[in-house]
């Protein structure tokens, strides 16, 4: 078989700008050992999100020049209407500013005091949204999931006895909706399979609950299905979608993701009802209901880029390039997360780092390693994201301690790709000297973002 080239050729390009060892020691010191707090520029390969980091092709950057900036009526928004029609079959689409401005909208209409809103993994904003509105968001993710090396092709799965469960203790009265996240950010880019869907799509059905997909990563996900369930081999992606999107009442979506866009979302439905009571808070917090906070020229771009995430020739290299970097690793020992996910690889820095203690931080630890070793910056997801305290104090860790290394969409080559093998290899081999962290200042909410940390002896 031949090398999997990246499908496109480069046309306008960005310098990356190169620091030394020394100086990195002094930036990850200043910056107190949290990625959020160094400057791009002193960054060689930014592994810190797929979110908004995406390359748009030249046809997008050509829709922007085409913008029609019309308050009213734009003739962008029906471009960017037709698209997202044409993947969902969703009569109702309405644009927002980015993915959490829709769920903003929705769990305002939809959530409240009393009630549950059940998913495979709510991501951190949709799970903030929820619970901002007084309703309690419930992870129900299948149990393979819940094991990073395990190999499994469906790790985003919803364990459908668990919400079956769920549903007859609680009542199907306090569940109004439940939301599948394709693929699993949260839990480490895992597919749900079509099967799943339509099983969860019966269960919702049956006790009255809508079904929204947060589509952020839709295109990953059905090229998953694609590869991986039978009876999909010889569909197309555009196929895959229409039949997943068929199942559900809604969706949510953040076009800084499968879309190619800096900025960008919206919220489909099917409900009219529901619709009337999105756009009248649509129209208090982002703007009126053809432009949801964007300017014409995003609807355009995110109207084309919906397009492009589903060629196949992109999808196949863009899984790949995520698989091909879990091999390499997997090759040298270093223990991460299988199978590789759509978007990331994730280190398991639990495995890496035996001799640093959770209250010391090992993921992040792990981070400021490699930011050192080869100025690569990926982000922590484990006991600093989400350790809780106890009522003395002390830390609740977290599930799992990673590091995620997230791909941007056509941003890195396959020698970028190769220098972070290197990068997260040599690092490994040194890990003994890796030193725990100790938290000197923290906000109280959403704390990884700002907190400020101290190497310990
Ligand atoms: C990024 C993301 C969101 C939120 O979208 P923003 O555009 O960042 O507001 C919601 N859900 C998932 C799964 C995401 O990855």
């Amino acid at each position: 078989m031949k090398t999997i080239i990246e499908p496109f050729k480069i046309k306008s390009v960005e310098p990356i700008h190169f620091t030394t060892r020394e100086e990195r020691i002094k930036i990850i010191k200043d910056a107190f050992y949290n990625p959020f707090l160094i400057r791009s520029e002193d960054v060689l390969i930014d592994l810190l999100t797929d979110s908004g980091t995406s390359a748009m092709s030249s046809a997008q950057w050509a829709g922007v020049m085409l913008g029609d900036e019309s308050y009213a009526g734009s003739n962008s928004f029906y471009r960017f209407e037709k698209s997202v029609k044409e993947i969902t079959d969703m009569p109702i689409i309405i644009p927002t500013h980015q993915g959490r401005a829709a769920e903003k909208i929705l769990f305002t209409v939809i959530g409240g005091k009393g009630k549950y809103i059940v998913s495979n993994t709510l991501f951190d904003t949709t799970r903030a949204n929820i619970e901002y509105s007084g309703a309690e968001g419930i992870d129900l993710l299948c149990s393979e999931g819940k094991i990073p090396s395990l190999v499994a092709p469906f790790k985003g799965n919803i364990d459908t006895d668990a919400f079956e469960k769920f549903i007859r203790e609680k009542g199907s009265e306090s569940i109004p909706l439940c939301i599948i996240t394709v693929t699993n950010n949260s839990g480490g880019g895992q597919p749900v399979s079509m099967q799943n869907i339509k099983e969860i799509k019966s269960l919702c059905k049956k006790n009255n609950i809508l079904l929204f997909i947060d589509a952020c990563r839709f295109a990953e996900n059905c090229y998953f299905i694609k590869k991986r369930e039978s009876g999909y081999e010889n569909s197309s992606i555009q196929d895959i979608a229409r039949e997943l999107f068929s199942y559900a009442d809604g969706c949510t979506m953040s076009a800084k993701k499968d879309a190619f866009c800096n900025i960008g979302g919206f919220l489909a439905m099917r409900s009219e009802e529901l619709a009337v009571q999105c756009r009248n808070l649509l129209i208090i917090t982002e703007g009126f209901t053809t432009y949801g906070g964007l300017a014409g020229r995003d609807l355009e771009a995110i109207a084309i880029g919906l397009k492009e995430v589903m060629e196949e020739d992109y999808l196949h290299y863009r899984i790949r390039s995520i698989e091909y970097l879990t091999e390499k690793l997997t090759a040298a020992g270093v223990p991460v997360l299988k199978p590789g996910g759509g978007h990331a690889v994730y280190l398991d820095a639990k495995e890496m780092l035996p001799h640093i203690p959770p209250n010391l931080y090992p993921a992040q630890a792990l981070v400021a390693a490699l930011y050192v070793e080869g100025g690569v910056r990926g982000v922590e997801i484990g006991s600093l994201m989400f350790g809780k305290y106890d009522v003395n104090g002390n830390l609740i860790p977290a599930m799992m301690e990673l590091v995620r290394l997230a791909i941007p969409r056509r941003v890195y080559t396959q020698s970028h790709i190769d220098y972070v093998a290197e990068v997260i290899i040599e690092t490994f081999n040194n890990r003994e000297k890796i030193k725990g962290l100790k938290i000197e200042f923290e906000a109280p909410v959403l704390r990884h973002f700002t907190a400020k940390l101290k190497e310990t002896k």
